[in-house]
């Protein structure tokens, strides 16, 4: 037997089809029987939600335009369970769909908000509803979440729905900023007419008077799907507990990428979710299941943090430098050409993938 036909024989399964999933999934296309799991068709660019929530039409791409002629087979359903005895993953249409080696790709969502506020909460799972409420009639947004997200819808939104008074409730406004990234950040808003209100705990989107609340405190790793199945989950983040090269470190036939995977790096540390880190850790996570299949020494993984992007509105933006384990160095980008950066910069993770393809 030669070893591409013992190659093409292994079966791989991933799951999910967000930016570490599709990446892996496409980069093992060539080396292996490869079937992807994902509810929806299409590929959706998570980090354009806010600009979903400011009107922007589409920022989804049919997942046929990826996998075209790769030979990844695309299940539009979601995994329900995984019999890691069996090598078995059950879909939610009834699929039992066996493998030799699994991908465990499933992202991540918004903590929960405790939401009985009903129609007044929202997330940026739910940007689609929040644009719909805001074109509704003007009234008060308070965002919760003082991080990268929550700094970025406070300013599209502001900027996108000028009669609405947008609130950022936070502990600290940008708090893993340098003073001048921080200072940046706080002007730009404030040119926008948010207000913000720092040194705020809020626990709950319902403690919140406001006419529509976007909760964007933190985010939580779609784990539960890998706990249920039995894949040791880390203790405090509840990600999935990996070893150097991506694999579980509870079951190496299954390898974890992006936010599920509780990834760390020699002088980055251990990795926050991110897109930023998604689609490396989709890369390595391909190379050593390959590598595995094909009997040879993985490489462990290596990864450097550089930048921190953050749009601030279409206009403006701002670029912070950081050294290797993503503390701020003293160096900026702001204004438009930061906001040019940025772009540039969720531009070519779409085009790196769709390179995976080709
Ligand atoms: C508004 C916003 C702005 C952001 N901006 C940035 C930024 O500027 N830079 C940056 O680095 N990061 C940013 N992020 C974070 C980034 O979007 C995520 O870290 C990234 O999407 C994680 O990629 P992933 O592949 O791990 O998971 P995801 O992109 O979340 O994809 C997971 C996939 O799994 C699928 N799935 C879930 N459950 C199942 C199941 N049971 N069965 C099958 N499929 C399933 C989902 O449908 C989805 O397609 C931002 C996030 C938000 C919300």
């Amino acid at each position: 037997m030669t070893n591409s036909t013992a190659k093409n024989d292994h079966q791989v399964l991933v799951l999910g089809a967000g930016y570490a999933g599709l990446l892996a999934a496409l980069s093992l296309a060539p080396h292996a029987r490869v079937t992807l799991v994902d509810p929806s068709e299409h590929f959706t660019e998570r980090v354009r939600q806010h600009e979903l929530a400011a009107g922007r039409p589409a920022i989804t791409h049919p997942l046929r335009s990826f996998l075209g002629t790769t030979g990844v087979e695309h299940i539009a359903a979601r995994a329900t369970a995984i019999d890691l005895h069996a090598r078995v993953v059950t879909t939610d249409n009834g699929r039992s769909l066996p493998y030799d080696r699994l991908v465990y790709a499933l992202g991540s969502r918004t903590a929960d908000t405790a939401d009985t506020g009903g129609e007044r909460a929202f997330t940026a799972e739910t940007a689609d509803a929040l644009r719909k409420r805001l074109r509704d009639r003007p009234g008060r947004l308070a965002i919760v979440g003082g991080g990268l997200t929550g700094i970025e819808m406070a300013a599209e939104l502001a900027e996108a729905y000028p009669d609405w008074d947008v609130r950022l409730l936070s502990r600290e406004v940008g708090a893993g900023l340098s003073a001048k990234g921080r200072a940046h950040v706080r002007t730009t808003l404030t040119a926008l007419g948010v207000s913000l209100a720092e040194g705020e705990r809020v626990t709950s989107a319902d403690d919140v008077d406001a006419d529509a609340v976007l909760w964007s405190a933190s985010m939580v790793p779609n784990t539960e799907l890998a706990a249920r199945s039995g894949l040791a989950l880390h203790p405090s983040n509840g990600r999935v507990e990996v070893d150097a090269f991506l694999r579980s470190a509870s079951h190496p036939e299954v390898y974890v990428a992006g936010d599920a995977a509780a990834a760390s790096a020699p002088g980055a540390g251990p990795l926050r979710m991110a897109c930023a880190t998604a689609l490396p850790t989709g890369t390595q996570a391909a190379a050593a299941l390959r590598a595995s299949l094909d009997g040879t020494e993985p490489r462990p993984f290596r990864f450097g943090y550089q930048l921190q992007c953050v749009s601030l509105g279409r206009r403006n933006g701002l670029v912070q430098t950081v050294h290797s384990d993503d503390t701020p160095r003293e160096l900026i980008l702001r204004g438009r050409v930061a906001a040019f950066t940025k772009e540039q910069i969720v531009r070519y993770t779409v085009r790196l993938i769709r390179q995976a393809a080709r």
